[in-house]
Formats: structure tokens, sequence, C-alpha cells
């Protein structure tokens, strides 16, 4: 099987072992999942539905960031307890994701659930020197790893405004150098805090995740995974953590994937510009097979626009063969899920039943599910 590797910008064989690690990360259940979301777990849904197809047992593991600013900010708007208002997201989404047809992943750890661990990391990283304390809250001096910035690429010039972008707070005077992060941070009144060496206080973003994803899976993970804008500086940073927190002659992470950006009216669907389509919507509207049809037309590489007007059009099943090996061909090609739909296709056309039924099977699309 072949996959692309963020790291080195190349498809590159995956060797299926018979025991296979995933981590994706999850939500911040502060609002509704909405199409952007929905695109990148079905993806990752059918990359273990294929990896265990060929043989592995998949450990999959995808988070929930139920403590972090965001959420804070919107439980503190709304007037809410940022726990009730993250269990009735999460309650949803599981439910949304469920429908749609992708499994449920086999962890799906809570940051709250796992500070602990999360506090001994941070305190690890101090230790070893990778890291520095300032009025009860701990940040990564990137300045003490030399590979920070090689799994984006990014320059310190490209890397600045994404930060500031990202919640990474460039500005805060108590940092050496603008682009640390925060490993701990100390609460501020009315927030959620726990106790620790440097006072109350609650973990960074970055922390979280990797974290989560040790005390779960191990190190490396086989396989890292999340949407591209998580490449900086979340995953820069999980990947300095656990990198410089416990040097072994493996990296973090054997095979990063990213999936690509929904885009609507071209402009990124996102929070911020209030266009986001949610799955809930889609759902009265459509059936959620034909959703999850339609996200997997898109290669999970793939920016695409999103038309609603698309989403019920009959695909044209193109000129090529239709049989088992050109479908599973297709999938372990860098998990082509558009050409393996059009190899569905033809089968279907051709009135093969058995065939049809098979490639719908491995795509989680012969799954039927009334909408909630
Ligand atoms: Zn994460």
């Amino acid at each position: 099987m072949h996959l692309f590797d963020d790291r080195t910008h190349s498809v590159r064989d995956l060797a299926v072992t018979p025991r296979m690690t995933i981590y994706v990360c999850g939500i911040t259940p502060y609002d509704a999942a909405h199409l952007g979301h929905a695109f990148t777990y079905t993806h990752f849904d059918v990359l273990v539905r294929l990896l265990r197809h060929a043989g592995a047992e998949v450990l999959h593991a995808q988070n929930i960031t139920d403590v972090d600013d965001d959420i804070l900010r919107v439980a503190k708007e709304r007037g809410e307890d940022y726990l009730e208002l993250g269990n009735r997201e999460v309650a949803g989404f599981v439910e949304q994701m469920r429908t749609i047809g992708n499994e449920p992943p086999t962890f799906s750890p809570r940051a709250t659930e796992f500070v602990p661990q999360m506090i001994e990391e941070v305190r690890n990283l101090l230790t070893v020197g990778h890291a520095y304390e300032r009025s009860g809250t701990v940040y990564f001096r990137i300045a003490s790893d030399p590979d920070y910035g090689s799994l984006s690429g990014l320059t310190r010039e490209q890397m600045l405004p994404l930060a500031e972008e990202r919640g990474g707070h460039p500005e805060d005077a108590n940092k050496d150098d603008p682009l640390d992060f925060v490993l701990w941070q100390r609460s501020v009144e009315g927030e959620p805090w726990w106790e620790s060496p440097w006072g109350r206080g609650r973990p960074g973003w970055h922390i979280e995740c990797s974290t989560m994803s040790q005390s779960l899976l191990g190190q490396p993970l086989d396989i890292h995974g999340g949407g591209t804008d998580l490449i900086y500086p979340h995953h820069e940073s999980e990947t300095a953590q656990a990198e410089c927190g416990h040097p072994t002659d493996t990296p973090f992470v054997r095979r990063w994937m990213h999936t690509g950006t929904v885009y609507m009216a071209g402009e990124k669907m996102s929070k911020s510009l209030g266009n986001l389509t949610f799955v809930r919507d889609l759902l009265a509207r459509h059936g959620p097979m034909a959703i999850r049809e339609f996200l997997l037309r898109h290669h999970y590489r793939e920016d695409w626009e999103f038309d609603e007007a698309a989403l019920d059009l009959v695909a044209d099943p193109g000129e090529g063969p239709a049989s088992r090996e050109a479908f599973l061909g297709a999938l372990e090609d860098d998990l082509n899920t558009p050409e393996a739909l059009r190899v569905l296709d033809r089968a279907a056309a051709l009135g093969d039943v058995a065939l049809r039924d098979e490639c719908r099977d491995l795509l989680g699309l012969s799954e039927v599910r009334s909408a909630p």
C-alpha cells in the first residue's frame, strides 16, 4: 500500500503490520460538527477499514479536546459549564458520525481525563531542559529543538502570523521567543484548574494530544493525522514535545497524513467566517450514505469547494476496469476513493452485484442508517 507522507511530501510505501496505531486529532466540542469534520473523519474511517481488511489489528484513537481556550470562551459567553457544553456537542458529533457510517474509534480520550499524565510530561520537559516556567505558566523553548519546523517546513516569518491566528499568542511578553508555546498555563479567574507543581492551571492544547496518544498507543505512532490546518502549530509542537521529551531512535510518528480544506464560496469553511455547513443540517436534506459517498468522491488531500447542488448528482463512472483488483488497487494507491467509487459504479452498471456490494462494504456505504 502507498500513502502520502506529509513530512517528505511524497507518496511512500506503507508497510501493513499485524498491529497498527492511528491517532487522529478530534474535535473541540463547542459547536456542531461541520462538513470539514465529516470530510476528515470519513476518510480516516476508510483508511482504518482498508488496513483491517488487509489483516491488521488497528488501534484508532480520536481525542476530544474538552478543555482549551475555545471551549472555555464559548462556555463563558453562554454562561454554561464547559463540561456540559462539551458533553452535549460530543453526543451530537458521535451520533452524526455514526449516521454517516463512521465506525467508533477504538479510543475516544478526553483531555480532562489525562491531566495527571500531561503534568508529568510537562515536568519531564522542564527536567530535560526543553521548557521554562514564568509565573505559573510553562513554555516549550523552541530554540532547544533544532528540528522545530521540520514537519511544516515553515520559516519563522511564515510561522508568526499562523501562531497568532491559531491561538499561539506570540505577543505574550513572558516568552523568550514569540514562537515558544504553552505547555501548562495558569488558570485565570473562573477557569477550570488542576493542582500542579506550578500552581493551579490547565494543560496547553499541544501537550494534550501528544500525551493522550503516547498514553494510549505508545511511541512511535504508525499514522498521525488531522486536517491540514493542524500541521502548524499543533503537529509541529506535538512532535517537538514527544521527541524532546522521549528521545529514541524512531520518530514520534511514522506517517503524517492530513486532509484537504473544504471551501464555501471561495473561502475556507470556518467558524470565524461563519460559513459553516453543519452535518446535522445536511442530514435533514440528504440521505446519510449520499453524504458519505459525496465526501469520498473527493480525494482526502484535495482542497475543494462545497456545492450542495452537486451532492445528489449521479457521477460518471468513466472508462476502465471493474474488478476487485482495480478497486483495491485504487484504495491502496494513496487512498484514491474517487477512483474506487468509479470502479464501484462500473460494477453496478455491469450488473456485477457481488462486486458492487463488496466495494460498498469496504467503503462503509452499505450501512443503512436513519438520520437522527
Ligand atoms: Zn491534536
